[in-house]
């Protein structure tokens, strides 16, 4: 009934002028996503265990956190794709001058392995928004969600050939699309060392532009004046959430040393609840098993090198279980700065903790890192805050919260954490180019 009403409506605007019929393809692009949103969520359970299956991720965390801001991911560029506009310019002389912005054509996009839903649609998404065809590689640890999420594209109505999932390892297909004359841009997440092949790939192919989300060694600062349970909470959170294999964890916690002593007394009691275990059959489980072998002995042999060079354990550090890839979270005391242990991304559960006296010393030791990814602070004092989210050089920064996240908040990182932004409406620009129409006026005022 409603297509036939529709129908009807259709053929009456047609008689009365053919261009009244035509419904814009931006409009419905925009439906089409929303209805890739809509399945996402209606498959948020099987997205969920196939990423616990994949990574060893925790399926309740994975429905609300990863499905959900993919969804939000989709239904927010859905609403972006009929308000793409070019600008009217002001030319001296008699012409008349506009943009348009069109889609830059085919997006590679490569993503890790750490939150494949997630980042398959904040890359996607505004790559579908803008008008592109893309091909996604998925990790080759973690292809599955990748696959499931192309079938629920075709469902929803996306074209054949518009997402094409390639699934493969790096250096074969990753490499092919860097280096691919017929693709035109690339979005990558991942480690800067990959990150700077994809620029060498582009470099020497087609001078596609590359965006880069890379590695982070980002600290999280606690003044003296904090709530002391939240400050130890978030500290938690920020190192040990997915198991620690998140770019932007806080890996680098600097304590005022007003509260340096109790702060480390609490994080130390509380850790005591921490539950490592498997998350697929034990839903207490606060961390599951690291990605892989790889992963998880290059995470061990970081905690060996920590306490070669004179860093203190808290808590943790060991393998735990008679099988499979699981760590204790470690905590790290008496660890100076120049130690491999607070210089290099890690990408387990493992914290740094570390002293500093005054709001000048916070800053430099925040900033003292090649990375700019993210950085946390927490006070009550609002100079000290607007004092240092100023001063600190990262993507984003968090005051008394952490990894919150938005599909309206741009992400992405300065220095050698990358560059271009994923979400936000940053993120569309990625995918359109931009031309200039230039006109002559004639007859008419300029
Ligand atoms: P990680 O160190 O976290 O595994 P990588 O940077 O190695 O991260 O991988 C992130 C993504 O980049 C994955 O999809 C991986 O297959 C891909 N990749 C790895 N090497 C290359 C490469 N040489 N060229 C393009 N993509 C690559």
């Amino acid at each position: 009934m409603a297509t036939h009403v529709r129908i009807c409506t259709h053929t009456v605007l047609e008689r009365i002028h053919p261009s009244l019929a035509l419904r814009s393809i931006h409009d419905e692009r925009g439906r089409i996503i929303t209805r890739f949103a809509e399945l996402v969520e209606k498959h948020a359970d099987e997205l969920a265990v196939l990423e616990s299956l994949d990574a060893g991720k925790h399926p309740a965390v994975t429905k609300a956190v990863d499905v959900g801001n993919a969804a939000g991911s989709l239904r927010y560029f859905a609403g972006a794709a009929d308000k793409i506009h070019g600008e009217t310019l002001k030319m001296q002389g008699p012409f008349q001058a506009y943009t348009l912005r069109e889609p830059l054509g085919v997006a590679g996009l490569i993503i890790p392995w750490n939150f494949p839903t997630t980042m398959f649609a904040i890359k996607v998404a505004p790559a579908l928004a803008a008008g592109c065809t893309m091909v996604v590689k998925p990790a080759e640890q973690t292809p599955l969600s990748a696959l499931y999420l192309a079938d629920l594209a075709k469902q929803a109505g996306i074209p054949d050939g518009v997402i094409n999932v390639v699934p493969g390892f790096g250096p074969t297909a990753g490499a092919a699309l860097a280096s691919h004359m017929n693709v035109d841009m690339v979005s990558f997440t991942g480690s800067t060392e990959v990150g700077r092949l994809i620029m060498e790939a582009s470099a020497r192919s087609n001078l596609k532009p590359v965006y880069l989300e890379l590695g982070g060694k980002s600290p999280l600062i606690i003044f003296g004046d904090a709530d002391l349970d939240m400050a130890v909470e978030l500290a938690i959170s920020a190192n040990f959430f997915n198991k620690g294999e998140a770019c932007v964890a806080a890996t680098r916690v600097y304590v005022q040393d007003s509260i340096y002593d109790r702060f480390e007394e609490k994080l130390a009691e509380r850790m005591k609840s921490w539950v490592v275990g498997d998350p697929l059959t034990d839903a207490r489980v606060n961390q599951g098993p690291q990605v892989d072998k790889t992963q998880y002995e290059r995470v061990l042999s970081y905690i060996d090198q920590g306490k070669r060079e004179g860093a203190t354990l808290l808590t943790g550090g060991r393998p735990c279980g008679q099988k499979g890839c699981y760590i204790e979270p470690a905590v790290f005391t008496n660890v100076k700065e120049d130690m491999v242990i607070a210089k290099e991304e890690i990408f387990g559960p493992v914290m740094c903790l570390m002293k500093f006296k005054t709001v000048e010393e916070a800053i430099a030791k925040a900033n003292d890192t090649r990375y700019g990814l993210g950085a946390g602070v927490v006070t009550r004092d609002l100079d000290v805050a607007n004092r240092v989210v100023r001063s600190v050089r990262a993507g984003v920064v968090w005051l008394n919260c952490y990894f919150a996240m938005d599909s309206d908040c741009p992400f992405g990182g300065r220095k050698m954490s990358g560059f271009g932004k994923d979400e936000g409406m940053q993120a569309l620009d990625k995918y359109l180019a931009v031309k200039a129409v230039v006109t002559p006026l004639r007859g008419s005022p300029w």
